[in-house]
């Protein structure tokens, strides 16, 4: 039996299994098996049975974001504006963390630490280091960060109790021993340095529960309960700062850390329910539309899972996203094109965006207007 990443207790019948034998990765990577998740009666964990070989998919095909310097994830639209995820995340952390001059800062599995390279643009005595278990960011961390304060695959010896602040976006909850992770992280940090991290929610992510590459689907008590273990003594938890994101901040202590917290199986149940009945409702409105061509609005986990749902995917043309990154790119064979270039033909819409706000984000794209089209909403 399985035992929970976090309190390693076991964790009994899996609260989900994926109904057809196909999962989707956080790259909207389609892969053969099904989805299997837990929820740890104990500590609130709710827990993926990991893909196999896990190290050397993070190792050589993992390449988040890698096309271009600049490519970035969309992370809202405000006034017409975009603001991108980078972007965002540095200014959560100048707000939320009280950075001391000229302090040693490490992005911990960082990938393109390309939020340690904004913070670096806005706080240029900061001195800037990288971890991650690959080689191949190294040309990105080339530009802003001098070699002897990079590693891979293990951190420095030199580096133990030697910074004020670890941080780590969207890094944990890939990983198969968050605890001894974690540790090892709380190791570099000075006696009351701060660990700064951001993990996804899946309370307002629902799709976070069934990404196949997420073995770990934090909750506020698993949260507690981990830290706690490290040694860190969390001064501020949040599900506000960070659209669809735990944002967690703490602070290394010797002292002993309570944890605790609810332990949601309500929630993660009726959000198990939600994914468990999900294909037939993509199903039912493709029959109830049959035979007219489709597009799908958003070119992400969404957009792609709903795709992996329909009985007929070929009728769908092309996905929409209003990402410049993403236009120009394809997905699953097909374009991905400004919401202005759908084409003509197209009559009904499947809209591949997080359902806590997907309806109010359709209604302002202009070019797709209610009287012209079918919308599938999630
Ligand atoms: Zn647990």
């Amino acid at each position: 039996m399985p035992a929970c990443n976090i309190c390693n207790q076991p964790l009994g019948a899996p609260v989900y299994q994926s109904p057809q034998p196909v999962s989707v990765t956080s790259l909207c990577e389609v892969l053969s098996g099904s989805t299997e998740v837990f929820h740890c009666a104990s500590c609130g964990h709710v827990q993926t049975t990991p893909m196999a070989d896990l190290a050397a998919y993070y190792d050589k095909t993992y390449q988040i974001l890698i096309a271009s310097e600049d490519e970035d994830q969309l992370y809202a639209i405000v006034d017409g504006q975009n603001i991108f995820r980078t972007g965002h995340q540095v200014q959560t952390l100048l707000h939320f963390v009280d950075i001391p001059r000229h302090a040693r800062v490490l992005d911990f599995g960082c990938a393109k630490a390309s939020t340690l390279r904004a913070l670096c643009e806005r706080r240029t005595d900061v001195q800037a280091h990288t971890f991650d278990v690959s080689e191949m960011y190294r040309p990105f961390w080339d530009k802003f960060v001098p070699l002897e304060n990079q590693a891979t695959y293990q951190p420095k010896a030199e580096w133990r109790e030697h910074f004020d602040l670890v941080m780590s976006f969207f890094a944990f909850e890939h990983m198969a021993d968050p605890q001894a992770v974690l540790s090892q992280a709380t190791a570099l940090l000075r006696p009351g340095g701060t660990f700064y991290c951001v993990v996804p929610n899946l309370f307002t992510n629902i799709a976070d529960f069934v990404v196949a590459d997420h073995v770990n689907h934090f909750t506020e008590s698993s949260l507690r309960r981990l830290f706690a273990g490290a040694g860190l003594k969390i001064e501020r938890i949040t599900d506000a700062a960070h659209t669809g994101a735990w944002v967690c901040c703490a602070r290394k202590t010797a002292l002993p850390v309570e944890s605790g917290g609810e332990n949601a199986a309500e929630r993660v149940q009726e959000i198990a329910s939600y994914w468990h009945g999900f294909g037939e409702r993509v199903r039912e409105f493709e029959s109830a539309h049959r035979g007219l061509p489709g597009a799908i609005y958003g070119s992400s986990f969404y957009g792609t899972f709903i795709t992996t749902q329909m009985r007929r995917p070929e009728s769908v043309t092309c996905y929409l996203d209003q990402n410049p990154h993403r236009q120009n790119q394809t997905l699953l064979g097909r374009p991905i094109v400004a919401p202005e270039r759908v084409s003509a033909e197209v009559r009904v819409i499947y809209v591949g965006l997080n359902p806590a706000h997907a309806r109010a984000t359709i209604q302002t794209v202009t070019a797709l207007p209610p009287e012209r089209y079918a919308f599938f909403h999630p």
